[in-house]
């Protein structure tokens, strides 16, 4: 929850609850509604002013002009109209995003690409999608734009979108952690225990890490060629890794001038 003037937002309660998930989309899509307005209400309960409006972003394709989940792979849902749900029941003014775009535009006002009028805001987590900012503005195209994930790299493998080769199968947290598990028969929670163990030399998280790292390269050097951004900004699970993602990416990039954002900064929250 946040209060203050546009640009100058103030944290002043806080609350994380998983995404709930239910037997298919439609029915997420009705808990996910749900447990927006529960989370409204507790929040509103903890502050000395009413909740006055609602921001609410979630993952996929999203078409922000009509308020509309049009499409999550994830989360199964299909042409949900978010905004008018959630205004109906709240009784408020409901502004609805993308969670990617929304963070990029939290970092262009509030955080590390604060001040550009061009940049790319790339969070690495379960999957891979970048806010594209160009001209001080976040690229929608229709809820398209910047899928930097599902780019071809040549590796071959399918990908849920439908495509061979996509970064995202190398690339997100997710995949980090999978690919290491599926090649040494270790279960591990997540990218961060793989980047532990490339710390301590572990041949084969320093194999999934190289892979992981040359195929964002890839996807950066062309997201870099085609924008020509000042800055990009990294975010997600896999920037937790601190300098074991950021140099050798910046190197192979070509950009020495990559930011990773800290967790629980400007995107995600204040979006
Ligand atoms: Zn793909």
């Amino acid at each position: 929850m946040v209060t203050g003037r546009p640009g100058e937002a103030t944290v002043v309660a806080e609350r994380r609850r998983p995404t709930p998930r239910a037997d298919d989309g439609d029915a997420t899509a009705a808990a996910v509604v749900d447990s927006v307005l529960d989370l409204a209400a507790e929040l509103g309960g903890l502050a000395e002013r009413p909740v006055e409006a609602l921001g609410v972003v979630v993952p996929g394709v999203v078409d922000e002009e009509r308020g509309v989940g049009v499409l999550s792979a994830n989360l199964g849902w299909r042409d949900v109209p978010f905004r008018r749900l959630l205004a109906e029941r709240a009784g408020l003014p409901v502004a609805f995003g993308h969670d990617v775009r929304a963070g990029g535009l939290a970092e262009l006002t509030l955080g590390a690409a604060r001040g550009s009028s061009d940049a790319v805001f790339l969070p690495i987590g379960t999957g891979i999608a970048a806010a594209l900012i160009m001209g001080g503005r976040v690229q929608s195209g229709g809820g398209y734009a910047g899928e930097i994930g599902h780019t071809d790299i040549g590796h071959g493998e399918p990908c849920g979108c439908g495509q061979r080769g996509c970064v995202e199968r190398v690339a997100s947290s997710a995949a980090v952690a999978r690919r290491y598990a599926a090649r040494t028969g270790r279960e591990v929670r997540g990218a961060v225990d793989v980047a532990e163990a490339v710390r301590v030399g572990d041949p084969d998280a320093v194999v999934v890490w190289d892979e992981a790292v040359d195929a964002l390269a890839r996807a950066l050097l062309l997201t870099s060629t085609l924008l020509g951004p000042e800055v990009v900004v990294l975010g997600g699970g896999l920037a937790l890794a601190g300098d074991l993602l950021t140099e050798p990416l910046g190197a192979a990039a070509r950009r020495p001038d990559l930011l990773p954002t800290p967790a629980g900064a400007a995107a995600g929250r204040t979006g």
